[in-house]
């Protein structure tokens, strides 16, 4: 079976950051894999923004940073305002170096790195308009069922499939593994403007009373905003959020080019395994946490890391035991702090109160654990 036409080693379903950069770390360690990808070019919405620094420390190893650094930003700094008052600054430039920083830089500018990488080391990996239907796990491999561009139903075989393949992941329903959780009650809007705050490359939350704002810098002077809201906003327009910014912090945005706006919900949801026989998933098909705080996709990277190490060494079944529970021991850890980032954000009855419990966490000592907690630092430790 190795010998035949239709067998590689390892498949992975979905061509998102994360499918992508794990066939990129797969190759580098020189196991041979296909990408089956139903979508034939990259997601054209910039869901994602920050690339944390442990993420930058893997792609050292690999020498990708080089490409995020040209077109990413760093984000060095950010304030705590109440509605125009300055309640305290957490400041990334103490933490370990080189990356002392975020990063900047839309989910379609991640993406279309990592594929443009990953066709300069092998451009038949990645396989377009290929959606995947099926698999049945056999004793030494694993059989995946796809239709292919011109509409045919293919099989291929591998020693492991893995799902990258998002929150309703098909690799993981057809695999019967258990994915429990929740919504949450708390709704956004966000979008992308040019940028006409004095923040530079700086960061701002601001915490009115009627909830939550941020802002965020973006490369080519534009600038991601993320309102709170009491409901989820149907078919939001760029007024909806102005209004919601000028009535709470007095910023105007009216006339100002505007490229995104979207609204979401959160929800956490995780497997009950993360490893099933010849079945990984990585990703948001293991794990969705809520976008606030930006870690599902670095998240994922880690994941995807963690998987090509294994499937590059010895003692791969235990490995990839070990690898499920750790990895959903970190989850569970960002999805903690994904918590509290939204708690702070909530509408609260005193916001004076709530504000001054801020400023005294972004004081010293406390101040620098606040710079590890928003730079995804010490997920292995006892500290949430
Ligand atoms: C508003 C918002 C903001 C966010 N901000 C951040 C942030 O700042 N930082 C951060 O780290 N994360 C952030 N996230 C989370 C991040 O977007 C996700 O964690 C990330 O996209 C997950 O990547 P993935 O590759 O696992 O899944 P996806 O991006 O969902 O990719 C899955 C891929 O699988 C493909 N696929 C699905 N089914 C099939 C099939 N049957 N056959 C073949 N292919 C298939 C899909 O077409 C898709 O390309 C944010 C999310 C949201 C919603």
């Amino acid at each position: 079976m190795k010998n035949s036409p239709t067998y590689i080693p390892v498949v992975i379903i979905g061509g998102g950051p994360v499918g992508l950069f794990l066939a990129i770390c797969l190759l580098k360690k020189g196991i041979q894999c296909k990408i089956l990808e139903k979508r034939h070019e990259p997601v054209p919405d910039s869901r994602s923004l920050g690339i944390h620094p442990v993420s930058l420390e893997l792609f050292d190893k690999i020498d990708l940073t080089q490409p995020f650094l040209n077109q990413g930003l760093k984000i060095q700094k950010g304030f705590a305002l109440s509605s125009d008052k300055v309640l305290g600054e957490i400041n990334f430039e103490g933490c370990p170096k080189p990356h002392n920083y975020i990063l900047a830089c839309p989910q379609f500018t991640s993406e279309a790195i990592l594929r443009e990488e990953l066709n300069r080391l092998d451009d038949s990996v990645l396989v377009t308009k290929a959606e995947f239907n099926e698999l049945k796990q056999k004793e030494d491999q694993v059989e995946i069922y796809f239709t292919d561009e011109q509409g045919n139903n293919r099989f291929i075989t591998a020693d492991y499939v893995i799902g990258c393949d998002g929150k309703n992941s098909p690799v993981r329903q057809r695999s019967s593994i258990h994915y429990s959780g929740k919504r949450y009650d708390d709704t956004y809007i966000m979008g992308d403007f040019e940028d006409n705050t004095d923040f530079g490359s700086d960061a701002a939350v601001y915490l009115p009373p009627d909830g939550l704002i941020e802002c965020f810098p973006l490369p080519n002077g534009m600038r991601r905003w993320v309102v709170k809201t009491d409901s989820y906003v149907e078919n939001p327009d760029s007024t909806i959020i102005v209004e919601f910014i000028r009535k709470r912090i007095n910023h105007d945005l009216t006339a100002i080019q505007n490229v995104m706006i979207s609204s979401f919900g959160v929800q956490h949801f995780i497997a009950e395994t993360f490893v099933k026989g010849r079945v990984i998933l990585a990703g948001d098909a293991a794990h969705v946490v809520s976008p606030i705080g930006g870690q599902g996709m670095n998240l994922g990277w880690l994941d995807a890391w963690r998987v090509a190490e294994i499937l590059s060494g010895d003692d791969i079944d235990l490995n990839l035991k070990e690898y499920s529970e750790s990895q959903k021991k970190i989850t569970r850890k960002v999805a903690k702090r994904a918590e509290l980032n939204m708690a702070l954000g909530r509408k609260t009855a005193i916001p004076s109160i709530r504000n001054l419990f801020i400023k005294s966490l972004l004081k010293k000592p406390l101040k620098n654990k606040i710079a590890q907690l928003f730079t995804m630092r010490g997920l292995e430790s006892w500290w949430i």
